[in-house]
């Protein structure tokens, strides 16, 4: 168990967001990091991990942050690759090239860094929109073994299996296709805005103080999914029975 970690235990778990983005890197997003640091305390998580569109946050920036709020943030990027988008934690800053995912790959090899298959079925299960997604048909649900075999999840290192923007369907579908390959589960809420953050979360079964002992937990499967947070009632993310 780390001896410094600054953030809150819920239950037997310590919960993360894995998957969030302010407006200081992701145009898109109107989440202001004061307000993410207030409600980050409010709902009582563990860490949060501030992953921006293919940029990292400087490395003073994140522990100044935890001081000043009594939070843990972690950092980590969201890159855009040619096999969708990657949760990217422990690289220091971008690095040219690594849009092709087999070349973030090698670079993880080399750096211990953590590769996630964000919200890999988003908009995939559903033919109207199969225009978003020009090279394959739409995936059938019905068969999570075929979809396991798509070369993304060679590539990558554990699977996003409950994204907060995505439909339980590709969520569900996400979860069957890890738990086939074995891979480890982990959630993010893809929050853009504060009321949505923690609304799913990465259940670790003890503290992290750093980036480098979240890759460790995720990589050796101490992980798994989960909702609930925000109503006092985490549960872990599983199939339906
Ligand atoms: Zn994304
Ligand atoms: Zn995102």
């Amino acid at each position: 168990m780390a001896a410094n970690a600054s953030g809150h235990l819920n239950g037997p778990y310590f919960s993360v967001d894995l998957h969030l983005h302010t407006n200081r890197g992701s145009s898109d997003s109107n989440l202001a990091l004061v307000d993410l640091a207030a409600r980050a305390h409010t709902i009582g998580i563990g860490a949060v991990c501030i992953t921006e569109h293919d940029t990292m946050w400087d490395l003073r920036e994140a522990p100044a942050l935890g001081r000043d709020s009594g939070l843990l943030f972690l950092r980590g990027m969201e890159v855009t690759t040619d096999m969708g988008h990657i949760g990217v934690f422990g690289l220091e800053h971008y690095i040219g090239g690594i849009y092709k995912l087999a070349e973030l790959r090698k670079i993880a090899d080399r750096t211990g860094a953590l590769l996630v298959a964000n919200h890999p079925f988003r908009y995939k299960l559903d033919p109207r929109f199969s225009f978003i997604n020009p090279d394959h048909e739409p995936i059938d649900a019905g068969y999570p073994d075929r979809a396991a075999k798509l070369r993304i999840f060679e590539l990558v290192d554990a699977i996003e299996v409950l994204n907060g923007a995505c439909s339980e369907d590709e969520n569900l579908f996400a979860l069957k296709v890890a738990r086939h390959l074995g891979m480890p589960e982990v959630a993010g809420s893809d929050s853009h805005s504060m009321g949505s953050v923690g609304c799913v979360t990465t259940l670790l079964d003890g503290p992290v103080a750093d980036e480098r002992e979240l890759i460790d937990s995720i990589k050796a499967r101490r992980c798994r999914a989960g909702r609930g947070l925000l109503q006092n009632a985490l549960t872990p993310f599983d199939l339906p029975a």
